[in-house]
């Protein structure tokens, strides 16, 4: 395999074959490609395209470059994905929450990319939250309290561990077939009984037209079909960030708050529409009124709560901060954005808010960056909302003089006010699965 002839086939428009891409993928997962090639190989790939069959080698690759999740026969195993966004936290809300319903939730989760936040940062603004579990040790925690919340290892999933870093560092992100084929490889290596996809669409998404999220969707159902995962996606709204927090630590506090039973409503009704898909998944529940009201009786009675503290506590971290979510690290600066003329809210522009988080050190601009968890905003107002002159639009969480800059900056330009009035679009507007696509 002579990789600079694969790259310049690529770079021509031509395909490489599923043997030419399964030996590329398994080279670079065992670091025998270095990231220059790859990255050379990936942004051909990410312009000239990959069709079907390339796509199911790549997904089959990235899947087979490590182990996969095996579970004693019968059980059943469901899981949820979000193709990513901003303040999106609803993993560590729904996993426990799921997990206190009586489904086992192995939830393996990516870091930050890009603009958009990463589970894996946000659980580690938990004083020593560790993500890096062994498979025996997700096996364990499973078969004890029903949930464990983890990250690639070199066990499983090795190739999209490190594909999806080079990506984040090399403008490669936004292609259908390569986060099908990374989100893909993740999930199918859990040996789920079931997976419900969050797929985003808005400017702070990866993908923003409604359309290429539908696409995109039924890309990953198609790569779940083939391997006999049943699959639902939902689409979701991200053209405005989802609850009030961004920001590894402060989006940490709104899913404790959430789980406290004192969250946003937006946070909520995406919270349960995804438990839904996933307790009927599981067989728990025959109808989503149903699963709603086991959903709504395990929040309510604190059960979720107590899963999530016998996660944290499973996985090292410092329990205490489910009763003192404030005992999260926090930002030493802290800055209140206030509204400089009256009027309606037009724009809560996410990706700007995303990017600001990361250039205030609450994300990543290299591989190996540390995101500092104590950064990022709280917004108070969302679009349609109506503010009088001074009333606070947002206050920024930053580490320093510069990162407060930043942060009013960013709320300046992503907030915008105005005279129209605003009609929201809905949350969740429709439902995928094998049979075809509905409105909800
Ligand atoms: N989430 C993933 O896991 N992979 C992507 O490529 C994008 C979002």
């Amino acid at each position: 395999m002579i990789v600079p002839h694969l790259i310049a086939r690529k770079r021509d428009g031509g395909s490489l074959t599923p043997d030419e891409w399964s030996g590329v993928i398994a080279a670079y997962t065992r670091d025998q490609i270095p990231d220059y090639q790859m990255s050379a190989l990936l942004m051909a790939a990410f312009l000239r395209g990959i069709d079907d069959v390339e796509l199911e080698a790549i997904a089959d690759a990235m899947l087979e470059s490590g182990e996969r999740l095996t579970w004693p026969e019968g059980g059943v195993y469901v899981d949820k994905h979000s193709t990513g966004g901003v303040g999106d936290k609803i993993s560590l809300i729904l996993a426990p929450l799921v997990a206190s319903c009586g489904v086992a939730v192995p939830m393996m989760s990516g870091r930050s990319l890009g603009h958009t936040g990463g589970t894996l940062d946000k659980l580690e603004a938990i004083p020593g939250f560790r993500t890096a579990l062994s498979l025996e040790e997700v096996r364990e925690q499973i078969s004890h309290i029903g949930c464990a919340m983890f990250g690639q290892t070199r066990e499983i999933a090795p190739a999209d561990r490190k594909l999806y870093a080079l990506r984040d560092a090399t403008g490669t992100v936004e292609s259908i077939p390569l986060i099908a084929a990374s989100i893909m490889s993740k999930k199918l290596a859990e040996g789920l009984t079931g997976l419900v996809l969050d797929v985003k669409w808005g400017s702070g998404a990866f993908l923003p037209e409604p359309e290429r999220g539908m696409e995109l969707a039924r890309t990953m159902m198609a790569l779940g079909a083939r391997r006999g995962c049943p699959t639902v996606a939902l689409l979701t709204a991200m053209d405005r960030p989802l609850g009030r927090a961004i920001g590894n630590a402060l989006e940490t506090e709104e899913a404790i708050m959430t789980l406290r039973g004192e969250g946003p409503s937006d946070v909520l009704e995406v919270t349960y529409a995804l438990g839904v898909e996933m307790l009927v998944l599981a067989g728990i529940s025959v109808g989503r009124e149903d699963a709603r009201r086991v959903l709504r009786e395990a929040l309510e009675s604190g059960r979720a709560l107590e899963a999530f503290r016998q996660v944290i506590e499973a996985q090292g971290g410092n329990p205490a901060i489910v009763d003192d979510p404030a005992a999260l690290p926090q930002a030493a600066h802290q800055v209140v954005v206030r509204a400089e003329v009256p009027g309606i809210v037009q724009t809560v522009e996410p990706r700007t808010l995303g990017r600001a988080v990361v250039s205030m050190g609450g994300g990543r601009q290299h591989v190996d960056d540390a995101p500092d968890p104590s950064v990022g905003f709280t917004v108070s107002v969302q679009p349609g909302h109506r503010v009088t002159e001074g009333e606070p639009l947002a206050t920024v969480w930053a580490a320093d003089d510069a990162g407060a800059e930043d942060g009013r900056r960013a709320v300046r330009a992503a907030i915008r006010i105005g005279e129209e009035p605003i009609e929201l679009a809905p949350l969740v507007s429709h439902r995928v699965t094998a049979r075809g696509a509905a409105n909800r």
